[in-house]
Formats: C-alpha cells, sequence, structure tokens
C-alpha cells in the first residue's frame, strides 16, 4: 500500500496521504528524518536537506484519504494522535470506514477505533491545505467515496494521488465486501475525470509502480482506450 507525504519545500507544510499503516513508520520519518521515508521522494530525507531550503521540519496541516479501505486508513487514529489535524474522507466511504477493524481483523490486523472524518472531500472541490493546493476528483467504483487528489504543477508535470482506482497495467478491485465496488462505475470514473488530464500527469496508485496519465490512457488493458471496454462502454 502507498502512503505519499507532500511537502512545500517553501513552508514545510506537508499533508500525508492515505496514511493507513505503519504509523510509527510515517511518524518517524516526518519527525525525525529517520527509517525510510516513501519510496518515490523527492525532497529531503535528512533534517539538513530541509534546512538548507530555509525550514526546521515538517509541519503536518492535514491528513487526506483515497478512500477508507482498512489498509489506507486503518491506522490514521495514530497519526492523529500525533497531528491533531483535519482528516478529509468523502462522505461514500463513511460507513466503509466504520468497519475498518472488522475488515483488517479478516487479514490479520488489529486496529483501533475507527477514525471519524471531520472534513469532506467532495468532487472538484479545490483544497487549500496551509500552502498546498490540491484538485479532488471523485472517482467511485473501486469503492463509492473513492477519490483522486491532483497537484497541479506550473513548471512541470502534475501528480495524480489515484488510491485504487488506477494502477499500472490494471485498476482496484470491483469485488471487495461492503465497498460498493461496480466496473463499470469504475470505467467511467476513469474515461471523464482521469483521461482528461495532461499525458505527463505522473499517476501514483495505491499499490505498485508509478505510471502516466498518457501511458495508461494508451494501453491499459482494462480502460485504456484501446481496451474492450472502451469500445463496449463508450
Ligand atoms: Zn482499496
Ligand atoms: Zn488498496
Amino acid at each position: 500500500m502507498r502512503c505519499s507525504i507532500v511537502t512545500d519545500l517553501a513552508s514545510g507544510d506537508t499533508i500525508i496521504i492515505d496514511g493507513g499503516a505503519e504509523a510509527d513508520r510515517i511518524i518517524s520519518w516526518v519527525d525525525d528524518f529517520s527509517g525510510s521515508g516513501p519510496d518515490w521522494s523527492n525532497g529531503p530525507r535528512d533534517q539538513q536537506g530541509l534546512e538548507s531550503l530555509g525550514i526546521s521540519e515538517r509541519n503536518i496541516v492535514a491528513l487526506v484519504n483515497t478512500h477508507a479501505h482498512f489498509d489506507h486508513s486503518g491506522e490514521i487514529p495514530i497519526l492523529l494522535t500525533r497531528y491533531p489535524v483535519s482528516w478529509y474522507l468523502h462522505a461514500d466511504d463513511f460507513h466503509l470506514q466504520t468497519l475498518v477493524q472488522a475488515s483488517g481483523r479478516r487479514w490479520g490486523f488489529e486496529l483501533p477505533e475507527p477514525a471519524i472524518a471531520d472534513k469532506l472531500l467532495t468532487d472538484e472541490m479545490e483544497l487549500t491545505l496551509g500552502s498546498l493546493k490540491f484538485k479532488i476528483l471523485h472517482t467511485p467504483g473501486h469503492t463509492l467515496g473513492g477519490c483522486c487528489i491532483l497537484l497541479e504543477v506550473e513548471d512541470g508535470p502534475d501528480h495524480l494521488f489515484a488510491g485504487d482506482t488506477l494502477f499500472a497495467g490494471s485498476v482496484g478491485r470491483t469485488d471487495l465486501p461492503n465497498s460498493g465496488g461496480d466496473f463499470e462505475l469504475l470505467f467511467n470514473s476513469v474515461v471523464t475525470k482521469l483521461w482528461p488530464l495532461d499525458a505527463d500527469t505522473v499517476v501514483y496508485p495505491g499499490h505498485g509502480p508509478t505510471t502516466t496519465i498518457g501511458v495508461e490512457r494508451e494501453t491499459n488493458p482494462f480502460v485504456g482506450t484501446n481496451s474492450a471496454a472502451f469500445g463496449r462502454f463508450q
């Protein structure tokens, strides 16, 4: 499962996307620059690197979730204890969030009492968190409340935190219990919300390697413009 940590290097303002597992590892990386952080980090891994930019620490301003499956959200309460900030989730995943302990137990994980999101994600909202700005795309299909989080960058490719909506060469499962998964819904979410994005947009899926919108639009066997589904549903 991918947790993404986004820092504005000008201010230190930082959000954690899908901080649902290995909360202790996330906290030690954010606070103490110790342990291993995200595999695709392009920011300073050590405090000296951050200080050379004129900031001394990462300042967590919010937690945001693409969806409420337990591996993406189960340990949010631990992060909220350390960082008493707002937690954003789409309302259509609130019910799923209440079930994380039971879902985790099926896979052998003991999780704390589920967190309750105090802020709502809604489709097309512009989300300003400290000095960071995002656009939210509601992309149901893997879960009812699934969202992709778009970071628009002026002098480089945009970045899309896609949760389990879109993977490199695949898509999220639509058969998981209590999730409201539906392949046609997922297909329509991807085609209408993601394919219009710039081809060079870097995609950070909830699992597996990164990819780009352009590559997936051309080659994804489930939802790409050359896929069988594209001919069937379009
Ligand atoms: Zn999921
Ligand atoms: Zn997942």
